[in-house]
């Protein structure tokens, strides 16, 4: 599915504002290159974080507009079919699960998610100091 035959329908209000559209060679390397880090930074979270990232869970709110997006943020994920579907749905991984872990993450799709934050923690250091 390209971006512009995405369905637009399910946005969170609070992305609507989202806009990813860079002009140029040099703004879509770096727009790949900052979804590569978030790729890795969501990774590191899943890994280190596994309280904020559980605490990000809890303040996520909206739902999945299955548009595919996380999917096909760097490279197009090899278990999505040309509908935007999850073959292995049932089974995909924690990092897949947890999209958007956070705000940053609302950052780098293509187009806007169907989930949003109520409220964030300032720091990952704080969300997994002890309540
Ligand atoms: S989590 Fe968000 S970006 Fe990923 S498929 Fe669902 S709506 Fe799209």
């Amino acid at each position: 599915m390209t971006d512009t035959a995405c369905d637009l329908s399910g946005i969170a209000e609070a992305n609507l504002d989202h806009a990813q559209s860079p002009s140029g060679v040099l703004g879509r390397i770096w727009l790949w290159t900052l979804r590569l880090a978030g790729q890795i930074r969501r990774q590191v979270l899943s890994r280190f974080r596994p309280r904020y990232v559980a605490r990000m869970r809890r303040l996520r709110r909206g739902t999945c507009r299955n548009c595919g997006s996380c999917c096909n943020l760097t490279f197009r994920c090899p278990f999505l079919t040309a509908e935007s579907r999850c073959i292995i749905y049932d089974h995909r991984t924690l990092t897949c699960r947890d999209f958007p872990i956070d705000t940053k993450d609302l950052e780098l799709t293509r187009v806007p998610c169907g989930h949003y934050f109520d409220a964030e923690p300032r720091e990952p250091d704080r969300a997994n100091s002890p309540d």
